[in-house]
């Protein structure tokens, strides 16, 4: 990867972020800062580390831990939990949506419904709140699989 540091490279939007909010940025949380930027699935620190030592083989995994740390603290990045225990993180300034997760591939598919909106919109103002955001993880197998599973089940309880 070529790094170049003339004046006048582009930087990241993360790292843009980063220097809107005042922090300091050094190198490798200038790289740190790209790997995220570059994200298109929600990388767990592990694989921000990976991603990173890629460009610098010296970047620490406590580094890494650091500054996603630093940047979910000034809101820059979202921490999600996708039921498997391992923190993941994106870009917080994206625009709204929820998530699908296949619990045996633990593919994330993004998604956004008019609809869930507005009905968690009309519960929070019944409840007397203005609904300022939400969190949605759906948890789910394959259809194709699913049926299978069922069919199976079904062709064992026909045998006995
Ligand atoms: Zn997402």
């Amino acid at each position: 990867m070529p790094q170049t540091r003339k004046h006048g490279e582009i930087m990241s939007r993360l790292e843009r972020l980063c220097v809107e909010k005042g922090l300091k940025m050094t190198e490798q949380r200038r790289i740190i800062a790209r790997v995220l930027s570059e994200a298109s699935d929600h990388p767990d620190v592990e694989q921000v580390y990976h991603r990173a030592t890629a460009a610098d083989p010296h970047i620490s995994l406590a580094t890494v831990y650091r500054t996603v740390r630093l940047l979910e603290e000034a809101n820059i990045l979202a921490r999600h939990d996708f039921g498997d225990g391992r923190a993941r993180y994106e870009e917080a300034e994206r625009d709204h949506h929820d998530h699908m997760i296949d619990v045996r591939t633990r593919k994330v598919i993004e998604f956004q419904n008019g609809e869930i909106e507005e009905l968690q919109r009309r519960i929070a103002r019944e409840l007397g709140y203005e609904l300022l955001g939400h969190r949605l993880e759906l948890y789910g197998i394959p259809l194709a699989e699913s049926k299978a599973a069922t069919g199976s089940k079904k062709a064992k309880n026909g045998r006995s």
